[in-house]
């Protein structure tokens, strides 16, 4: 096992273990790419999209927030081209029954290629491949797959099927009467929402172009090839900002976000090293410039955030489909002093999945360490979770279970409450319960002993170095205000 899958497997168990992320219905044997998560892994994830939310929405005077419904009327799907171009070339396998991306078998093959260092036919299939998915050529992509000697991994034989395209939208019906016209589809993207919120949120919010609308939420795709945890799953979460803007402008605000995002990336403290920039060479069916935010994660660099130039694409199907005017009228003037006037605004887009994001953050702030001296020597795992994101940011220990202080710890705990995130144990011995904060993230452990009692001074213990400090009790609010200070990140 290579040291990378090594580490991936370590994260995969230990948030499990530690109540971040367990396998859906896990009674059950669970079900296929979903996911639930656990008690330290829903104040992650919390504290990942309040960080994204204030990026966006509370630094940015000129983008709002909303809250769409996952349900949307079926044609916002035909106008968005989900329902006739949301699809990937799938082929399965006759005799193991699998069914594969037909892109996913080839980039494999691609990949072992890399590997074996033959480099010219890496090359020579990437460029076939890539011709064959713009041309959307389906009986090129088997061929490609058979001239390549692509087997299944399961049966080990090249018997496959044609190359077809499958929707990736989940269907069901909406109402009591099941026929086709009250077929409803989950949603696969939450841009849909905001696109179809546009003049709502323009014309009660007053906004000017260039103005930005941002939404969390649930989207569903029925990915075929579901693996490495939840980095492709069937339900999910995105974080999109749609910012519309003058048409003509969009080369500017497109290098505006790329750099923007990947600032915002940046401050999280993983390493620059662990993102680039991949431009897409295919762009899908609304843009007309495309790149991912790529991370690397223990199984390579992978996306983790799109920005899209849109065009006009969605709100003029829109327009369109529903018979709607979705167009603005911009009363500045031009460089002849003429007022802009009516159109339909471009879109720039910034698209990133917050359960990649969690993936990240977990793989990146993973870490095993030798502690201790000689004979003594151990291992501890951390997670250096930027303080702001940990689930929990101080834990408050009585050092034992009787002579007035848990009652004491229990006062310097409710005081703290209110504005931070707490946990409290009496369980155990000290060292291991710190070890366990160490494993869950959180950056301050609080001590009370029976020099508390005397002189209101706690034992303060940081996660990172492991340094103790004896310091007055008024002193622990200084402490966190300072280090837990949402400007060290936003600013
Ligand atoms: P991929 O090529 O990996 O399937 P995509 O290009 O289809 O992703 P987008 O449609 O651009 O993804 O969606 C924006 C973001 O949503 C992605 O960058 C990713 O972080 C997240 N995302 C997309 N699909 C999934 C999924 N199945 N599970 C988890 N996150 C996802």
């Amino acid at each position: 096992m290579s040291n990378n899958e090594d580490i991936f497997k370590k994260v995969v168990s230990h948030a499990k273990e530690y109540g971040f992320v367990f396998p859906s219905s896990e009674i059950y044997d669970g079900l296929g790419a979903v996911y639930d998560y656990g008690q330290n892994g829903v104040e992650l994830k919390n504290n990942l999209r309040t960080y994204w939310w204030k990026a966006m929405v509370q630094m940015h005077e000129n983008i709002v927030g909303i809250d769409a419904a996952i349900f949307m009327h079926p044609k916002v799907w035909k106008a968005s081209g989900h329902v006739d171009g949301f699809s990937d070339p799938m082929i399965d396998n006759k005799d193991s029954k699998k069914r594969y991306r037909a892109d996913q078998l080839l980039e494999d093959k691609i990949a072992r290629y890399e590997k074996d260092g033959k480099t010219n036919k890496a090359n020579e299939l990437q460029e076939a491949m890539d011709k064959a998915l713009l041309d959307n050529d389906l009986p090129q992509l088997k061929s490609l797959i058979e001239t390549h000697e692509i087997a299944c991994p399961i049966s080990g034989t090249r018997n496959w099927t044609d190359v077809r395209q499958f929707n990736l939208m989940f269907a069901t019906e909406m109402g009591a009467a099941a026929d086709e016209s009250d077929k409803v589809y989950l949603r696969p993207e939450t841009a849909q929402g905001i696109f179809v919120n546009f003049l709502n949120v323009q014309k009660t919010g007053r906004m000017k172009i260039p103005f930005g609308i941002a939404q969390t939420g649930k989207a569903f795709r029925n990915e075929i090839i579901a693996r490495q945890f939840i980095m492709r799953m069937r339900e999910f979460e995105q974080m999109e900002m749609q910012f519309f803007i003058r048409p003509g402008t969009q080369k500017q605000w497109y290098e505006y976000w790329k750099e923007a995002r990947i600032k915002w990336h940046n401050k999280l403290g993983y390493g620059a090293d662990k993102y680039r920039f991949h431009d897409h060479v295919k762009l899908a069916h609304y843009a007309d410039a495309a790149v991912d935010i790529e991370f690397d994660f223990p199984f390579g660099f992978k996306e983790m955030e799109g920005i899209h130039s849109r065009t006009d694409f969605d709100l003029r199907n829109h327009q369109e489909l529903s018979g709607k005017k979705l167009q603005y009228f911009d009363a500045e003037l031009d460089e002849n002093g003429k007022p802009y006037g009516n159109y339909i605004p471009y879109v720039i887009e910034t698209s990133i999945g917050l359960d990649r994001l969690f993936l990240a953050t977990l793989c990146a702030c993973y870490k095993e360490e030798e502690v201790g001296e000689d004979d003594k020597k151990d291992t501890r795992v951390v997670l250096s979770l930027p303080s702001l994101l940990a689930p929990y940011k101080v834990a408050v220990f009585p050092l034992t279970k009787k002579d007035g202080l848990p009652e004491k710890a229990r006062v310097i705990m409710d005081e703290l409450k209110f504005d931070y995130n707490c946990f409290y144990e009496e369980k155990d011995a000290i060292g291991k319960r710190y070890r366990r904060q160490d494993a869950l993230g959180t950056p301050y452990c609080i001590t009370v002993d029976h020099d508390t009692l005397n002189d209101d001074t706690v034992t303060i213990r940081y996660r990172d170095t492991m340094k103790q400090e004896r310091i007055p009790i008024a002193k622990i609010k200084e402490i966190l205000r300072e280090e837990l200070d949402w400007k060290k990140l936003l600013a």
